[in-house]
């Protein structure tokens, strides 16, 4: 499809140049002067016929008129303009169509495109392609990598709100996550109804955390997300910027969830009681603080390294192996792509992340050690169930830390040489000669791979949906 803008530019120039009316050049072709006009202005196709025409009307080569680039300075402009007020986002502004008449000047018209460059360019970075998301993801992880998984700052805010809120031990109950809320000027309100895209929403105004009745299965318990929703109040949050800020945030307000529900003082605590025992079980940990496998294995490596001595991995992977979520300080090589991301990535078979699978009883922790050409790591993997898809947790620690742990001593034992693929990817040679060439088969899209999110003033929540849901609530008693 030619460009019909730039033909129409370039018609003009050639036009203009030999001198010609539309209504003299219309005559010598045989058409009117107003239908050159629309093809002038790119509002119609002119036919081949017609151009050649034209163009041996005008004493030029037919080549010339349908080459692709604007005749002249002036002419890219009106083109760029042209293309920016049909973009989406100019669209969206509700703002009237200008046309550049030969009136206007050059200076006008270039503080026109450069608006619509700056406005573009905005709407580009709050948005984030996904491959700018897993970017900014990566950058994250690599970030937290450095270190070791812990923000102190983020611990001692979240030690002084349990403290003034009078916990001392033990899972912190509902109860007690409420009056940390009220303290901090928050009502908790339970509704059926909040935006299809928001986990929470906040009334800043009337002081009310709006979530839903129940735990989303799978997801965080409604202690995590009403700790998140406070989150972003507590640690000073403004509307995210770009997509970086946007992840940042959710690690923190996550943290900080983390955090309040297994203060650090108290963590510290009882997993130095379990190292002391040689008996460090993240089933223990969770069951302790009353929180799930997966937060209790998260806040596990948040704290390991700083105050246990402790370099560990991370873990969660789908039951399609696929990484989910992943971290490290313990040298374990993660499957990356080109661009070192490792989410949507498969960890190798022989990982104990995916052999768990293969267990029959679920009820404990599942045991290995896996040698790796980067050393031997001992294992222990959790798996779990969420409404579509099975998943297994992993936390893991160099062979020689292995000691301080429940389960060392498992006679489970694999030997993973990925990412070499003969290790784990490539198919018996019987299997490749039985079936190449006769198979096909259609890739599912993996749900968890990052996209990029709807642009609004909170990444990801529609604008529209929150705002009928804030206006609904704020007026009713709660
Ligand atoms: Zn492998």
């Amino acid at each position: 499809m030619k460009d019909l803008v730039t033909l129409g530019q370039r018609l003009r120039y050639y036009r203009t140049a030999a001198g010609l009316t539309l209504d003299q050049l219309g005559e010598r072709v045989g058409i009117a002067g107003s239908q050159l006009s629309l093809m002038e202005n790119g509002r119609r196709e002119p036919r081949l016929s017609l151009l050649t025409a034209i163009s041996e009307a005008l004493g030029v080569e037919l080549a010339d008129v349908l080459d692709d680039r604007p005749p002249t300075k002036r002419a890219a402009l009106e083109i760029e303009l042209d293309r920016a007020q049909k973009s989406t986002v100019y669209a969206s502004l509700g703002l009237p169509v200008i046309r550049p008449s030969r009136t206007m000047t050059d200076e006008t018209l270039e503080a026109f495109v450069g608006l619509h460059r700056e406005l573009a360019r905005r709407a580009h970075e709050a948005i984030a392609t996904p491959e700018e998301a897993r970017r900014a993801n990566t950058e994250l992880r690599q970030h937290m990598r450095t270190l070791n998984n812990y923000l102190p700052e983020i611990d001692d805010i979240a030690e002084k709100i349990v403290g003034d809120a009078g916990h001392t031990t033990g899972a912190l109950t509902h109860r007690t996550v409420g009056l940390i809320a009220q303290r901090l000027g928050f009502e908790i309100v339970h509704v059926g109804d909040l935006p299809h895209s928001a986990r929470s929403v906040t009334d800043l105004e009337n002081g009310r955390i709006y979530l839903p009745p129940a735990s989303i299965p799978g997801g965080h318990g409604l202690r995590g997300m009403a700790l998140q929703a406070i989150a972003h109040r507590v640690l000073g949050h403004e509307n995210p910027a770009t997509y970086a800020d946007f992840l940042r945030q959710r690690l923190e307000i996550n943290y900080f969830a983390a955090a309040v529900l297994m203060p650090r003082r108290q963590a510290v605590e009882f997993l130095t009681a379990s190292k002391a025992d040689r008996n460090i079980a993240v089933e223990d940990f969770r069951d302790a603080f009353g929180v799930t496998h997966e937060a209790a294995a998260l806040r596990f490596t948040n704290l390991a390294t700083a105050h246990l001595d402790l370099e560990v991995h991370f873990l969660r992977v789908g039951d399609d192996g696929a990484v989910y979520k992943a971290y490290e300080n313990d040298g374990l090589r993660l499957p990356v792509d080109v661009t070192g991301s490792t989410e949507g990535q498969l960890v190798c078979r022989h990982w104990s992340a995916r052999t768990a699978f293969a267990r029959t009883n679920r009820t404990t922790e599942f045991y290995q050690y896996t040698d790796t050409p980067e050393g031997t790591f001992f294992e222990s993997t959790q798996t779990g169930t969420t409404s579509s898809e099975e998943f297994s947790i992993t936390v893991g620690v160099p062979f020689a830390h292995s000691k301080w742990f429940r389960g060392r001593e498992t006679q489970n034992r694999r030997t993973s040489t990925c990412p070499d693929e003969a290790c784990c990817r490539r198919p018996e040679p019987e299997l490749s000669a039985r079936w190449e060439g006769k198979a096909w088969s259609s890739a599912k899209l993996h749900a968890h791979i990052l996209s990029p999110l709807p642009s609004g003033t909170f990444p990801g929540v529609d604008d529209r949906e929150l705002y009928e849901f804030l206006d609904s609530h704020a007026s009713a008693p709660s």
